[in-house]
């Protein structure tokens, strides 16, 4: 199979309906994947027609939602976990093994895809206070999903060690000798690596090099990290890109970013959590740091606080002007993106990523864009007006 990070160009959809397969002939065709792992990566690169009128500026997305087995960034990831993994000797395909991960989602609805291509259970423990479509998807795959209570990360009962904890019990405890795997998306360097080997070449590719910003929010930080690294150091951008994180409500990395320090004096590192009134963004926003964040963060420029009726009024904007249906995570993102836009030069080259669709969404952010009631606004055309950032 081919490696993900091989760029392939896109298929134009003329080709395929041209009535002359003589016009064809000459071209090679596209290697077919083999099985749904071979779907990942070489997400299209394009331009947010909209956004980047009303900025000056062109604003690019990374349609990582168009990754072919769980539809986001994750896939990347948890490919290349279980692959770190299988080179380890730590799991072995059709052994009964199973990959425990905790996780607000994303990564668990890659994992759980994967296993099942892959020929291991999944076992997922993720916080009760995300969408409940992300958690039935998890149950049609065939994962074990444990739903817990929001804890700090301090306790036990937080989703990571919950799953971290049922992974080493899987083991201590199998008489099939089966293994249980804790993926480890926060602290496990093949998260950030991921990106590093094949979302930061395809935009290197993609826009032949010529990018001023790049603007991301920080879950784990893999993604953030492993496309800053390749950018700056491993192609030499170095000065001449900004890296700027975007940062929702009730996270820390904001304050991180700009002050160097991310608690006051009587805030424990670690002991706080998100609360669901903080942000009902999810995917990005933490308040610790995590081995994939440090990764990159002294890469990262500057940060833009996003609140959720910022994010709520850019996803519905996006629909409206452009038909593009993304979840909280990439509304967060496009904001911050033309936050960063009106800082920079006109025509500088923005690139940012849409990391999952709107579907996944639909019964808390786009919930919240529905009930949103702000006709007037709503009515707005001025985009710059809308967000308050005029
Ligand atoms: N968006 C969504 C929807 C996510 O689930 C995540 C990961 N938790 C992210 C963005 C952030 O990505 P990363 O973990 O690489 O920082």
């Amino acid at each position: 199979s081919r490696p993900a990070s091989t760029y392939l160009p896109p298929v134009k959809l003329e080709d395929h309906t041209r009535s002359s397969r003589q016009s064809i002939v000459g071209v090679p065709a596209p290697p077919i994947p083999e099985g749904i792992e071979g779907c990942i990566g070489n997400t299209p690169l394009f331009k947010i027609k909209s956004l980047s009128e009303a900025t000056g500026c062109e604003i690019l997305a990374k349609a990582e939602f168009l990754n072919g087995a769980g539809q986001s960034p994750k896939d990347r990831v948890a490919l290349n976990m279980i692959q770190m993994a299988e080179e380890e000797g730590l799991l072995t395909p059709g052994q009964g093994d199973t990959i425990y991960e905790g996780t607000v989602g994303s990564t668990g609805i890659s994992l759980a895809t994967l296993a099942r291509a892959k020929g291991y259970k999944a076992y997922i423990c993720m916080p009760n206070d995300q969408s409940k479509e992300k958690s039935d998807l998890l149950h049609h795959l065939g994962a074990t999903v444990e739903r817990v209570t929001p804890a700090p990360i301090t306790s036990t009962q937080h989703f990571v060690n919950l799953a971290r904890t049922r992974a080493r019990e899987h083991t201590a405890s199998s008489e099939d000798k089966s293994k249980g795997f804790f993926a480890d998306q926060f602290e496990s360097l093949a998260n950030y690596r991921a990106h590093v080997k094949t979302t930061g070449p395809e935009i290197w590719h993609q826009t032949g090099g010529q990018l001023d910003a790049f603007v991301a929010g920080a879950g784990t930080g893999g993604t953030i990290s492993g496309i800053s690294v390749f950018l700056k150091q491993e192609m030499g951008m170095g000065r001449n890109l900004k890296v700027v994180l975007a940062d929702p409500e009730g996270s820390g990395l904001y304050n991180k970013v700009k002050h160097g320090v991310m608690f006051s004096n009587t805030e424990k590192e670690g002991t706080r959590r998100r609360q669901q009134v903080d942000s009902i963004v999810e995917g990005i926003g933490i308040n610790r740091l995590t081995e994939n964040f440090e990764a990159g963060r002294e890469l990262i420029d500057d940060a833009v606080k996003v609140t959720d009726l910022q994010a709520m009024k850019m996803a519905r904007w996006l629909v409206e002007k452009d038909g593009i249906f993304i979840g909280s995570s990439s509304a967060v993102n496009c904001v911050a993106a033309v936050a960063t836009a009106l800082r920079m030069p006109k025509n500088s080259r923005i690139v940012t990523i849409l990391c999952d669709s709107g579907t996944r969404h639909l019964s808390k952010f786009w919930k919240n864009v529905g009930e949103m009631g702000l006709e007037e606004e709503h009515e707005q055309t001025n985009l710059l007006a809308l967000l308050g950032l005029e």
